[in-house]
């Protein structure tokens, strides 16, 4: 599966090290080369060039009076004679200055730029940059061991003169906040960080609503993690939440920070992940980069500080993943000599107990909480009946069958046919005109999520396309996601998406669609509701301001039947632009009714 891998490190970056008793220090690097090439698993020719980052390149990401206070207290003693400088631009205490900082912190963003530049540039497919990830380092201020932020840099560099879209994944046990600081509105880089929630862990942030600023809202996604959680929980996580949004990004380039701190046996987080979650953390990333990214995939090593037992195995399983070579059955017992501990290469399989410690399905519950609010806001309904989570236990049943119908709406760019019950043979014909991009760029990809759509069970769509075959507006009629509010009320569906290309709106094609796709009887028996939720996260791009915006989805609904409520759903009121609509069917009894008003509605809301 894998191209030429290189490594983007060498003995020159053991001058990155805060001094003895510090957790980031030089016998990180030594102790990880050094079981590399034990294991004989890297090879001189492994091995990428690098030079310390120019200026420039830093400037991109830090101000030049940040840079030049991280030279001038790089001198020893410099901190001593100004400790209030030094302090002013975080150069103190788990952060304080060490000599030659300066040149170790270019050396570091240097590994990544041309970590970066090689896999970008189609020289190497993946490169791994252990010493690196740097990821806390803010534009003015060294941050949580972080002098400069080599991955914002290494990003910046190449996102300035080409048009590549950026994912960056931060499995960190620590919020990538720098990073994410970094490209907050950047559309096209999109940031997701897995880290034990903010509540207990520094930095302190990371929260499921930071989601970006425009004009890159909805590009910075957190996943907020409870303290012990261990591999199932967060490979549950990853499955579920940076799987589609890859899908549904398309990234030109994969950038992750695999930082191990989360480990059980490191001394910085609660969380309880294994070598072996570790492990299959860096198989899911190398699949997704074959997958989504035309392999294009640069992993730096982040944190982690337990330096004997999980760093040096931990990057070992990743060096080993990226670059197709196998590490030995057991740890090399030369390397062991040096650095005693067990000869294997992830934990020994333990039984799953049925119950764990006191609090642990608390523990559980909590985290698909976050999971699946993160779903709600960052990825669109479509894109997540196509990567459903793997908890089942929807209660609405199948609509019963109708037969397919077509319309005709003379929109003024011409006219359109209308279709219902689409079957995916059918949607696969057809083409998807490329101004219908809410979030998925490829019109292919497109297509593809409106044909898996089709192919639940409990999922509708209807098409507006042209007479030649292009699809120019959708509405796609779902079922809740499982665990959602919205599924704990039988016969309940989710008007998911109401899209129309960028060359059609405003010609009431939405409004005709809409209306023509919940028309059939059936409906008349179910609670349609929609959140506008996700789906605009292109309005940054629609030109209208958010209560605009949220007046044409309202009018829109309102033709169709929908009424706008109240309700103390707290993603809705999360931003100005959500509303939420509900129609309730004819045939819907009463009980059912007044259960959706109860739980859901708190009254009429005011539209301006
Ligand atoms: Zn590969
Ligand atoms: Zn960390």
């Amino acid at each position: 599966m894998s191209g030429a891998a290189a490594l983007a490190a060498d003995e020159r970056l053991a001058a990155y090290d805060f001094g003895p008793g510090h957790p980031f220090q030089a016998g990180r690097l030594a102790a990880g080369l050094s079981l590399l090439r034990a294991a004989k698993v890297l090879d001189d020719g492994d091995l990428l060039r690098f030079e310390p980052a120019a200026d420039a390149d830093l400037e991109l990401v830090h101000d030049r009076d940040y840079l030049a206070a991280v030279a001038r207290f790089a001198d020893p003693g410099a901190a001593a004679a100004d400790p209030v400088g030094a302090a002013r631009f975080g150069l103190v205490g788990d952060n304080r200055p060490f000599p030659g900082m300066d040149e170790a912190a270019r050396l570091v963003a240097g590994a990544t730029a041309a970590a970066v530049d090689a896999v970008a540039a189609g020289d190497r497919t993946h490169v791994f940059a252990p010493v690196a990830g740097l990821h806390h380092a803010q534009r003015r201020r060294a941050v949580g061991f972080c002098l400069v932020n080599d991955v914002a840099v290494a990003i910046a560099r190449r996102t300035r003169t080409s048009p590549l879209r950026v994912l960056y994944v931060d499995l960190d046990a620590h919020h990538g906040d720098g990073v994410q600081a970094a490209f907050y509105d950047d559309p096209r880089v999109c940031t997701v960080s897995l880290h034990e929630t903010g509540r207990y862990l520094f930095p302190g942030t990371g929260e499921v609503h930071e989601l970006g600023r425009p004009p890159g809202t909805g590009r910075s996604l957190n996943v907020p993690l409870e303290p012990r959680t261990g591999d199932e929980e967060f490979l549950a996580a990853f499955d579920a939440v940076v799987e589609p949004l890859a899908a549904a990004f398309r990234p030109d380039l994969l950038v992750t920070q695999n930082g191990c701190d989360g480990h059980a046996g490191d001394p910085l987080s609660d969380l309880t992940l294994s070598l072996r979650g570790y492990r299959d953390l860096a198989r899911r990333l190398h699949r997704l980069a074959h997958r989504h990214c035309r392999g294009r995939w640069v992993a730096t090593g982040g944190g982690g500080y337990d330096l004997e037992r999980v760093v040096p195995r931990a990057w070992a399983l990743l060096w080993s993943e990226l670059s197709g070579r196998r590490l030995p059955s057991r740890v090399p017992p030369s390397w062991l000599a040096g650095h005693p501990g067990p000869a294997w290469w992830v934990e020994p399989r333990r039984r799953r107990r049925e119950d764990g410690p006191a609090g642990t399905r608390e523990m559980e519950e909590r985290n698909r909480r976050t999971v699946r609010a993160v779903r709600r806001l960052a990825l669109p309904p479509s894109v997540r009946v196509v990567y459903p989570l793997a908890a089942s236990g929807g209660t609405t049943q199948r609509l019963p069958g109708w037969e397919p119908r077509a319309g005709r709406y003379l929109a003024p760019r011409g006219p359109l046919v209308l279709r219902d019950r689409c079957p995916a043979s059918l949607l696969r014909r057809l083409e998807v005109d490329p101004g219908i991009h809410t979030f998925v760029r490829a019109a292919e990809q497109e297509r593809e999520v409106l044909a898996r759509i089709a192919e639940e069970p409990a999922s509708e769509v209807a098409v507006a396309h042209t007479p030649e075959g292009v699809v120019v507006g959708y509405v796609a009629v779902l079922e809740p996601e499982p665990g959602t509010r919205f599924a704990s009320l039988p016969g309940l569906l989710e008007v998911g998406a109401v899209e129309v290309a960028t060359g059609w709106r405003r010609g009431g094609v939405a409004s005709a669609l809409l209306g023509f796709a919940v028309e059939p009887d059936p409906f008349e028996d179910r609670i349609l509701v929609a959140s506008g939720l996700a789906w605009h996260w292109d309005l940054d791009q629609s030109g209208l301001s958010a209560s605009a915006y949220r007046g044409v989805l309202a009018r829109v609904f309102e033709a169709a039947g929908f009424e706008v409520l109240q309700t103390d759903e707290p993603e809705i009121a999360y931003h100005p632009a959500n509303l939420f609509v509900a129609r309730v069917g004819g045939r819907v009894p009463p009980a059912r009714r007044a259960a959706f008003t109860s739980r859901l509605v708190r009254g009429h809301h005011p539209m301006p």
